[in-house]
């Protein structure tokens, strides 16, 4: 039987943390009974930095129940971090991370599992509809998804963050060293199989959102600009547009100049240098661009590639790391 953990980051959810609580338990209780998962599966709570009750909640839910842990980060880091923290440290065959305002449907984690036990190693959570989003959410959150394609960064279309990973998966995405997480775009660069569960999305169970509209623009702003060097190459290649058109108005205005006597005086050597040196300007500034982006994606050393497997099979190993290790 397999041992799973639950990661729930909570950031002041005094309000909904008891209730989240009780039925996290009963539902484990409830796998955990018909042989599913093991009686050793665990729920960590990560608080992150919170400035109300949740981190006595935690301790009184540690108390009450044996499979209860408690994270406490030094202060708040957010949403990604504290997860990270969580999904690092948990113990267990698979580790499920989960929004502590019950939100996500918890009974999509016996799909999970399922998927799971048929050899997956990473199942995402995506939500079925958006109903109980505002239409402002729904239409900027799926236009900011289409984008992300766009830009060529991989993501799973109404993918948040309630997904599954297992042990192997967990220990590759211990080896990314980034410092501008965005998970949801870390996953799919870890390989291996993966498969999909969909639910429906609830309403908050209590309490507002802990994410403002500021937290959610610097999310998304960060899933651009740790994974994307498309908006620098659009630069490079507006220079070089400009460059080119100017050249053209050049060549342009020399022909009026000399087969024609429709020639205005100083209007080529006025207005040709403005455009051309924008152009050469635009350009010069999308190359240093484009090393930057290099540089900054050295910067974040990730690895060069995960094993999936090996043969003779050493699956019992710890995984080599692709980097020396972090002194
Ligand atoms: N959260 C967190 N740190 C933060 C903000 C949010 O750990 O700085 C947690 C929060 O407690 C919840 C999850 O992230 O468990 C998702 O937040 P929320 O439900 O408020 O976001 P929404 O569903 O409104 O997008
Ligand atoms: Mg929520």
């Amino acid at each position: 039987m397999m041992m799973l953990s639950i990661v729930v980051p909570c950031y002041n959810e005094e309000e909904v943390l008891p209730e989240m609580a009780k039925r996290l338990f009963s539902f484990l209780d409830d796998l955990a009974h018909r042989q599913i998962i093991s009686n050793a599966s665990r729920v960590y709570f990560v608080d992150d930095g919170s400035h109300d009750r949740t981190w006595s909640l935690i301790e009184q839910q540690a108390a009450m129940d044996s499979r209860a842990y408690g994270i406490k980060l030094s202060r708040n880091r957010g949403h990604q971090n504290a997860l990270l923290a969580g999904l690092l440290h948990a113990e267990g065959d698979a580790v499920i991370s989960v929004d502590a305002d019950l939100q996500d449907d918890l009974n999509a984690i016996e799909q999970m599992v399922d998927e799971f036990n048929a050899g997956r190693d990473i199942v995402y959570g995506v939500r079925k509809r958006r109903d109980t989003d505002t239409r402002f959410k729904r239409i900027t959150a799926e236009g900011y998804y289409r984008m992300l394609a766009l830009m060529g960064v991989e993501v799973v279309f109404n993918h948040a963050d309630y997904r599954l990973l297992s042990r192997r998966a967990i220990e590759a995405l211990r080896q990314f060293r980034e410092v501008n997480l965005f998970l949801r775009a870390v996953i799919p660069l870890l390989g291996f199989s993966a498969s999909i569960v969909s639910y429906e999305r609830k309403e908050r169970f209590a309490g507002e959102s802990k994410y403002p509209l500021k937290k959610m623009l610097s999310l998304a702003w960060q899933g651009v600009t740790s994974f994307s060097a498309v908006p620098l190459r659009m630069i490079t290649i507006s220079g070089f547009m400009i460059f080119l058109g100017s050249l053209s108005i050049t060549l342009w205005a020399v022909g009026v100049r000399l087969f024609s006597d429709q020639a205005v005086p100083g209007w080529a050597s006025t207005v040709v240098p403005i455009y051309l040196m924008g152009g050469i300007q635009l350009l010069g500034i999308g190359v240093i661009g484009e090393y930057l982006a290099k540089t900054y994606m050295e910067t974040k050393a990730r690895p060069l590639f995960i094993i999936e497997q090996q043969i003779p099979c050493r699956n019992n190993e710890p995984m080599k790391d692709a980097h020396p290790p972090h002194s």
